[in-house]
This record gives C-alpha cells, sequence and structure tokens, in this order.
C-alpha cells in the first residue's frame, strides 16, 4: 500500500472546533440496509453516555446532530445495495460528508473524535492489498489493478498472428517463413507486454503479481519479464484462453488470502533482517512512538486485533499506557485514549509512512514495529 494519496486526505479532516463523526456500516443486503437507520441510532446513543461526548459544547453537539440526520437522510435515499459496506464521514460545521464504498463487509461502528476514525478502513485495505494480474496467451494480453474494491483494466492488446501454418509431413519453403514470422511475432508480443508491465508497475507499485494464461505460456514469457517483476510473480493460474473475464477475475481473486499470507511473512522477515541486522527496525509501542517523532517510519506493522488503551499527548504524541495527567516532553494536558496505536497511525501518516495491519502472527516480535527508513 505505497498510494496512501487518499487516505492522507482523510487525515486533514481534523478540526479542533468541530468533532468528526464516522460511521462504518454493513449494508450486504437488503434487509441490512432497511435496518440501517436504527442501528445507526442505537449506536448514537450509545456514543451519547461516553466522556468525549459529554465534554462537547452545545454548538459541537448540535454539529454532531447533524451529522447523524445527514447520514440518516443518505440511508433513506439509498435504495440498491450494489456496495457490502459503507464509511460515511461527516462533521456539518465544517462541511465535511464524505462517503467511501467497500466491497468487503464490515462491523457496524460509530466514532465521534477530533480525528476521522481510520482503522476498519485501513485493516480493509491490508486485508485487499493491491497487486497486478497479466493475462496473456499468444495472442492477446490484459493487464489489471486489483486495488481494495475495485478492478481496473490498465493494459490490453491483441496480437495478429499469421494462422496459415499446416501440420503436413514436411515442411516447405512456405511454411518455414510463415514458423519465422510466427516466432518473429510472438517475440514482440511478449516483448511489449513486459515493457508495459514493468511501466505499469513503476506507477502502480503492485505489492504482488499473479499470472493468468497456460503453462507453456508463462515458460515463454517469463523469459521476457523484467527483474523486478520477475520476482513479484508469486503465483500462475492456469487459465483457459476461452474462459470470460468475470470468471477469470473470480479464479484469481480465490488466490488472495494465501498471497497476502506470503505478502505478510515477507514483511515480517524484512522486519527481522532490518532489525538485527541493519538496525533499521524497532519492536514495541514505545520504540514506534519515538521513531514516528524522529520521523525515521517507512513502514508501520500492526498486528490486526491489537489495541492498547492509554493516554496520550495531542500535541507531541507523547503515550502512556499509565494513567500520566500532564505530558513530561512537553507539559500539554494528557488525554485518554482507547487505542494509543490509532494515535501512532495518524502520526505516521503524517510522514506518509507505509501502514501494514497483519493477519499473520506476530508473536516472535511485538504486535506493533516499524521498519525503518534509516537508522
Ligand atoms: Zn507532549
Amino acid at each position: 500500500m505505497n498510494s496512501n494519496k487518499s487516505i492522507n486526505k482523510l487525515r486533514f479532516v481534523k478540526n479542533n472546533d468541530f468533532p468528526i463523526t464516522t460511521l462504518y456500516l454493513d449494508i450486504s443486503d437488503s434487509q441490512k440496509l432497511k435496518n440501517s437507520k436504527v442501528v445507526v441510532h442505537n449506536l448514537y446513543k450509545y456514543k451519547t453516555k461516553k466522556t468525549f461526548y459529554k465534554n462537547m459544547n452545545n454548538t459541537q453537539i448540535e454539529s454532531v446532530e447533524q451529522d447523524i440526520n445527514g447520514i440518516i437522510k443518505y440511508l433513506n435515499n439509498k435504495i440498491s445495495v450494489e456496495d457490502k459496506s459503507i464509511m460515511i464521514i461527516s462533521s456539518s460545521k465544517s462541511s465535511v460528508w464524505e462517503v467511501i464504498q467497500f466491497g468487503s463487509k464490515i462491523n457496524n461502528d460509530l466514532v465521534i473524535q477530533d480525528a476521522v476514525y481510520l482503522r476498519p478502513l485501513l485493516e480493509a485495505k491490508s486485508a485487499q492489498r493491491k497487486y497486478g494480474i497479466v493475462l496473456i496467451d499468444q495472442g492477446k494480453a490484459k493487464i489489471f489493478e486489483r486495488n481494495f474494491n475495485s478492478i481496473n483494466e490498465l493494459f490490453s492488446v491483441e496480437n495478429i498472428l499469421s494462422n496459415d501454418r499446416n501440420n503436413s509431413g514436411f515442411k516447405g519453403r512456405e511454411e518455414r517463413k510463415n514458423e519465422r514470422k510466427h516466432e518473429e511475432n510472438l517475440h514482440r508480443h511478449y516483448k511489449n507486454v513486459s515493457q508495459s508491465l514493468r511501466e505499469i508497475d513503476k506507477r502502480k507499485k503492485f505489492n504482488w503479481i499473479v499470472l493468468g494464461g497456460k503453462n507453456e505460456i508463462f515458460n515463454d514469457f517469463k523469459k521476457y519479464i523484467n527483474d523486478g517483476q520477475r520476482e513479484k510473480i508469486k503465483m500462475d493460474v492456469v487459465i483457459e484462453p476461452s474462459a470470460k473475464i468475470n470468471e477469470v477475475i473470480e479464479i484469481i481473486q480465490k488466490t488472495e488470502s494465501k498471497m497476502r499470507n506470503l505478502f505478510e511473512k515477507n514483511l515480517l522477515d524484512k522486519l527481522n533482517d532490518e532489525f538485527y541486522n541493519d538496525q533499521k527496525g524497532v519492536l514495541g509501542l514505545k520504540q514506534v512512538e519515538e521513531a514516528l517523532e524522529e520521523g525515521r517510519v517507512d513502514t508501520l506493522i500492526i498486528k490486526e486485533d491489537f489495541h492498547q488503551k492509554g493516554w496520550i499527548c495531542k500535541s507531541c504524541s507523547y503515550s502512556s499506557e499509565n494513567e500520566v495527567k500532564v505530558c513530561s516532553r512537553c507539559d500539554n494536558t494528557m488525554e485518554r485514549t482507547k487505542d494509543i496505536s490509532d494515535e501512532l497511525v495518524h502520526e505516521a501518516l503524517k510522514i506518509n509512512a507505509n501502514i501494514e495491519y497483519v493477519a499473520i502472527d506476530m508473536e516472535k516480535y511485538e504486535p506493533i514495529a516499524a521498519i525503518l527508513r534509516y537508522n
């Protein structure tokens, strides 16, 4: 996940005057959509009992109530359920309103705080990391980008082949000529596709690439692929050239959990290397916080179910798992937080770091760690 642009935009949706309401809602079937207004009401009712809500002034409460009304109005007008889940960000008195569609199911949640609640979004993005799909045969090729909740075709080519090769017993002059022409065509085709793949990968920075086609093509085509892309191809999927594109995509999507696992294993291997060999890795909450403060974090790695309640200084991000009233670093008042790691994620976005939530076991390390830009 290198391009955090859209998420980074959300980070700036931060307002000191008015709170921000973030809603995650599962609307994966029409019944859930129908019930969604009740769900929002109940979540909201529950939030009004929380300390953050109770500490708001009247104008702030007014803003939040406008958020809830706006959300209900939006849900009333929503008829179709083409998305499985949605995320709504609203801060009425700061004129903030944003809806993000999800292709995956998500747990219902409503959070009212001073910044957008990003965790479920970032976790969903880590569950569906960006990768490339290359479908190739002797005559055609397509390249797709699969990213979060979308699939985009980025490249398509048809190679015109000479089909007049016949299979008679011995080769005539004409036949040999045609065969040579066919080989030249194939050479040009593979070269063209591999160059396009290289350019697209340079731009898109795929986390991995899946190759789809027939086995005998893979071996030929792979000779043309540049090293940078070749090492990203961790899986070939045998596909009949006559298969429909939707079916092909469906088959390739089945590789996602396996590929995620592999990606995360590699990520932790890299962390391991950086930590033990280059001192470019840190483990644990305090070490990560310090590295973030110094702007050294390249990739922040958090175990999916890791949460740490505690206290945080909103001005310098100093945190403590135990109650501390005043920041020992800058003398500001410390605030209670339900998750220190969430606060650190906002710091990581500020310095443009990658954020990876991992599903695999991190026991060998700590549930929060980072790979650094320099030591
Ligand atoms: Zn401080």
